[in-house]
């Protein structure tokens, strides 16, 4: 290791978190998968993933990065631990409560229309619009995953899942 003393890096602003140090974590699963792993250095850092995040309720756990880097030791959290634990709950500056996850249709339907219509000469019924809407959400969802995974606070058009 290049860094000694290094555990792993912030992943908002990057920088080092060292072995022993104190850092945080989302108490949402996925931001804790073993392939997202997010770990922050502050609270504040820990804010920064949170609008491409979407959660419902979210805080932050606090926790102690293992002392050596030679095993793969998963950290102690102080959650598990019980007592001593520190958790911020998010709280919006403004003081409404948190965004509702829009669940309206996504699609410009007189734009779906002219498409089937031109593809085929058959009409589409209004119903289509709800279902694919969905569809358009999963897709967006995985997206936001992709960027997450990679740091990143935009969605790009690779972030988009292949076919
Ligand atoms: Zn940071
Ligand atoms: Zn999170």
């Amino acid at each position: 290791m290049a860094n000694e003393g290094q555990w792993r890096r912030c992943s908002a602003c990057k920088k080092p978190i060292a072995l022993g140090s104190m850092y945080w974590t989302c108490n949402v699963s996925t931001c804790n998968r073993k392939r997202t792993g997010l770990v922050f250095c502050t609270v504040s850092c820990w804010e920064v993933h949170l609008p491409g995040a979407n959660h419902r309720e979210a805080w932050a756990v606090e926790q102690t990065a293992p002392l050596s880097s030679g095993e793969e030791t998963r950290p102690v959290s102080r959650e598990q631990r019980k007592g001593g634990q520190r958790r911020i709950v998010r709280t919006e500056s403004s003081g409404k409560a948190a965004p509702e996850i829009p669940s309206e249709v996504l699609i410009v339907a007189s734009r779906l229309k002219e498409y089937i219509r031109a593809r085929s000469g058959f009409n589409t019924s209004d119903r289509v619009l709800s279902p694919l809407s969905d569809i358009v959400r999963r897709v967006c969802d995985e997206a936001i995953k992709n960027a997450t995974r990679e740091g990143r606070m935009t969605v790009l058009d690779r972030d988009l899942p292949a076919e």
